[in-house]
């Protein structure tokens, strides 16, 4: 220190070193040169290199300004992450502070476990990211081209080969579906539809008892068509923010079934089934979440409106992306039982045909079986449903109950009927199996004590062919099982047809 004169130690040790500032500037030029060409950017803040510092980069080719991971930490801190078990405590963000320089390039021990995109919903500025749909490189079909569309009879010849009866619904599906594409066709060459006559969506409304067809019918018709159906139960739903599903999720339901293709998606079919349970709910003191509120907020969903819907999962929520949905061209399909409807309708008919010269029996209607035939948009009205709703469901028709002839026809007649199903499954043993005309009737009969319909079919014959089932592949000498009527009746056996033996035996299965 002897040598050195005190002045001129801090005069060096106060100099600005101008040769080394020179060389920090001429760096930060290349590097600003540098980071424009390779766009660095804080993937959290967006801010570039050069404002903040240099960048940490973690795995996945994410880069983070420090400031960020600062935060970052203080958000989980405060959120009650278990930073320590995981390795990357606030010691670990000091150590990022200090150590960050030289791991800036190489990533940095620890750190590596978070997934920056979790923390979405924490991070202020950090927004989701919407899922882009992926390019599809090949030419896009369009969904459905107006050539084929079959035409209504066309339609119905389909529905025919797997719906018995229900002639009336068959035949109203058939021209509101293909009036319905049309329309979208349309609608689609808007810019040269010189007239600028827009056709009316024909959304539907089918009331019939419960095993009818109401979905079976849907069913077949999305499947012939080629275009993507949802199915939902209104049972489900609630008013946004309340307990069960929110409206706008049909829509997802919609869009899965369409594998997240939108455009599949917003030219498919969406069936509500028991659309009845969401009437106005008769002398209702409280709010009524899952009634009048679920018919008043899907009331833009029938018309066409643009819907926010989580990809992938039911709700919506921070980590889900999410995908606009037109529902403009969604065809609307709401079905339901509505019991009590047919008293309504018996009230109305019963008071118009007693009034005036040509009065009618007070009772004409009591015993008239097909009721709901009869129904209009007044009984629908007084049922409990809004006026608004009836009115985006300007289709409204009904289906027969079924009776025994329908259900024999049922049984034997559709293309995979059930009785073809039995038949198929022994033909595989060699075995022929029949059905005496009064067994199918005997069926029927039970089927129908039921009352649900063409659904409690199955459980009968299932009831009787489990023995037969059961029994048959045991002798490979059966040739043949004839089921009869007493055998459904539990008076009897089914006949057994042995292959060697020429004449009848008949013996318990
Ligand atoms: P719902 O009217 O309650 O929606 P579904 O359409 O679900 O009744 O009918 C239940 C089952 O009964 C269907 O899967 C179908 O196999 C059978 N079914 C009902 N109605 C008919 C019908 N008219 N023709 C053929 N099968 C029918």
């Amino acid at each position: 220190m002897s040598n050195y004169d005190e002045n001129e130690f801090k005069e060096i040790v106060d100099a600005p070193d101008t040769s080394d500032h020179d060389r920090t500037a001429e760096h930060t030029d290349t590097q600003n040169t540098e980071e424009t060409k390779s766009g660095k950017h804080c993937y959290i803040c967006g801010r570039s290199e050069s404002v903040t510092g240099p960048l940490i980069r973690i795995p996945g080719d994410i880069c983070i300004c420090k400031d960020c991971m600062q935060r970052t930490f203080d958000t989980m801190n405060h959120a009650g992450f278990p930073l320590g078990d995981m390795g990357f405590g606030l010691g670990a963000a000091a150590r990022t502070d200090q150590e960050s320089d030289d791991k800036a390039n190489s990533g940095m021990q620890g750190i590596s476990m978070i997934n920056l995109s979790d923390l979405a919903g924490m991070i202020p500025g950090m927004h989701r990211t919407k899922k882009k749909k992926p390019k599809k490189e090949k030419q896009v079909q369009p969904v459905l081209d107006i050539h084929s569309i079959p035409a209504p009879h066309k339609i119905k010849e389909t529905l025919d080969a797997y719906v018995v009866g229900q002639e009336h619904a068959k035949k109203v599906m058939s021209v509101a579906v293909y009036n319905h594409y049309k329309r979208i066709f349309s609608d689609d060459e808007a810019a040269g539809n010189p007239d600028g006559i827009e056709i009316e969506k024909s959304n539907m409304l089918m009331v019939g008892p419960t095993g009818c067809g109401k979905t079976y019918l849907v069913k077949t018709l999305a499947r012939l068509l080629d275009v993507p159906l949802a199915i939902t139960d209104a049972t489900s739903l609630t008013e946004a923010g309340y307990i069960g599903d929110d409206i706008e999720s049909v829509v997802s339901k919609l869009l899965a079934a369409a594998d997240d293709d939108v455009d599949r998606a917003e030219h498919g079919i969406i069936f509500i089934d028991e659309i009845d349970k969401i009437a106005k709910k008769k002398n209702a003191h409280q709010r009524d979440v899952s009634g009048e509120s679920v018919q008043q907020g899907m009331l833009k969903l029938l018309e066409g409106a643009e819907v926010e819907v989580p990809v992938g999962a039911s709700s919506k929520n921070a980590m889900v992306p999410m995908e606009l949905v037109n529902t403009k061209n969604i065809l609307f399909i709401c079905g339901g039982a509505f019991p009590e409807m047919e008293d309504i309708i018996k009230e109305r008919l019963n008071k118009n045909s007693s009034i005036g010269f040509q009065a009618d029996l007070k009772d004409k209607y009591d015993n008239e079986e097909n009721l709901l035939r009869y129904v209009t948009v007044e009984d629908v009205r007084k049922f409990g449903m809004i006026p608004e709703f009836i009115g985006r469901l300007p289709i409204l028709f009904s289906l027969d109950a079924l009776d025994e002839d329908m259900l024999v026809r049922i049984l034997t007649e559709p293309r995979n009927a059930i009785i073809k199903q039995y038949q198929k499954l022994l033909s595989y043993d060699e075995v022929d199996l029949e059905f005496e005309p009064e067994a199918l009737y005997a069926i029927a009969k039970r089927a129908k004590e039921k009352e649900v319909g063409a659904r409690a079919l199955r459980a009968v014959i299932e009831e009787f062919m489990l023995d037969i089932m059961y029994e048959i592949p045991k002798d490979d000498n059966i040739g043949q099982v004839i089921i009869t009527k007493d055998y459904i009746e539990n008076h009897g056996a089914p006949k057994i047809i042995m292959r060697s033996v020429p004449q009848l035996t008949t013996t318990q299965a």
